[in-house]
């Protein structure tokens, strides 16, 4: 039985309950339903006594069925939020995660104390979360924001969510490329910082989530034996990209922390911190270029 065929009469305030009782869970079936309807928070329950039209119940019906088919939500509605913004989002990119909010902000504390314009690189950018919360949370026109990916499909979402910060998508720049191979030379000692949320899960880890394992995309979330493959060659040639004193400000494993430290002591970074998470995680590592 699926949701339109049962009663094409119903309320959008019944097809919440109705959906939650097929989805088995009823936060999911709100989110489901008021993107169906078009209409979020304060709209939906304007309309929750309104019936549910024909195409709003059909486009309600094939998100649920995806949904029971195992992919997952966020896919399903093709959208997501991370900080102020509302992220389009599909299997071509990583799914933006909560504990990722927090990486934006350690580049703003750092930013608060130097003078603009900046320039701000975010590398491996999938959805372009991170590089585009930056964009939009600074001053307008005070920051150039380059979002790099390996994948040419990833560049593509992260154009569309470019777009969709308005006035300041004209200080965005989007290129492909693995890590630095993105950038021309004469970039060289440009960036005050560069951001990374890079894969940092170790191949044929058994911890990751069968939903994460069978629908997001492999090369944003594994790297190597260890996990570190990438993180080490973002941390070690990010000297050559920064300026003397800019920030480089990666996401990893919550493990991590003491190998990650390492590898930016090593590559020469000053005042090598680690930061934590909305869950109390270790999960950021952040250093200063030395020279
Ligand atoms: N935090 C993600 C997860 O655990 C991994 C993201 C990443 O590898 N950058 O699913």
């Amino acid at each position: 039985m699926t949701n339109q065929e049962a009663d094409p009469h119903i309320s959008w305030q019944d097809m919440v309950s109705r959906t939650a009782d097929l989805v088995g869970d009823r936060s999911t079936a709100k989110w489901l339903c008021e993107h169906a309807s078009g209409c979020d928070g304060e709209e939906f329950l304007e309309i929750k006594n309104e019936l549910v039209g024909e195409r709003p119940g059909l486009h309600l019906d094939a998100m649920v069925r995806r949904y029971l088919a195992g992919e997952p939500l966020q896919y399903v509605m093709g959208r997501w939020a991370f900080r102020h913004l509302d992220l389009m989002v599909d299997s071509r990119v990583l799914i933006p995660r909560p504990e990722t909010e927090l990486l934006p902000e350690i580049a703003m504390e750092f930013l608060a104390n130097h003078k603009a314009p900046y320039v701000i690189a975010d590398l491996g950018t999938g959805s372009g979360a991170i590089g585009l919360s930056l964009l939009d949370e600074l001053p307008l026109g005070s920051a150039t924001v380059w979002l790099t990916d390996a994948s040419p499909d990833a560049i593509d979402v992260a154009r569309a969510n470019a777009s969709g910060t308005g006035r300041a998508a004209a200080h965005v720049k989007l290129t492909v490329g693995q890590w630095f191979e993105a950038f021309d030379v004469t970039l060289h000692k440009s960036f005050d910082v560069i951001v990374s949320n890079p894969p940092y899960i170790a191949e044929g880890d058994t911890q990751v989530d069968a939903s994460v394992n069978d629908w997001e995309p492999h090369t944003a979330l594994f790297a190597g034996a260890d996990g570190l493959d990438d993180l080490r060659v973002i941390i070690q040639q990010a000297p050559q990209w920064l300026r003397t004193g800019g920030l480089l400000a990666v996401e990893m494993g919550h493990t991590q922390a003491e190998l990650v430290s390492q590898l930016f002591a090593d590559a020469g970074f000053t005042g090598v911190r680690v930061h934590q998470d909305l869950a109390g995680h270790n999960r950021f590592v952040s250093g200063v270029c030395a020279s």
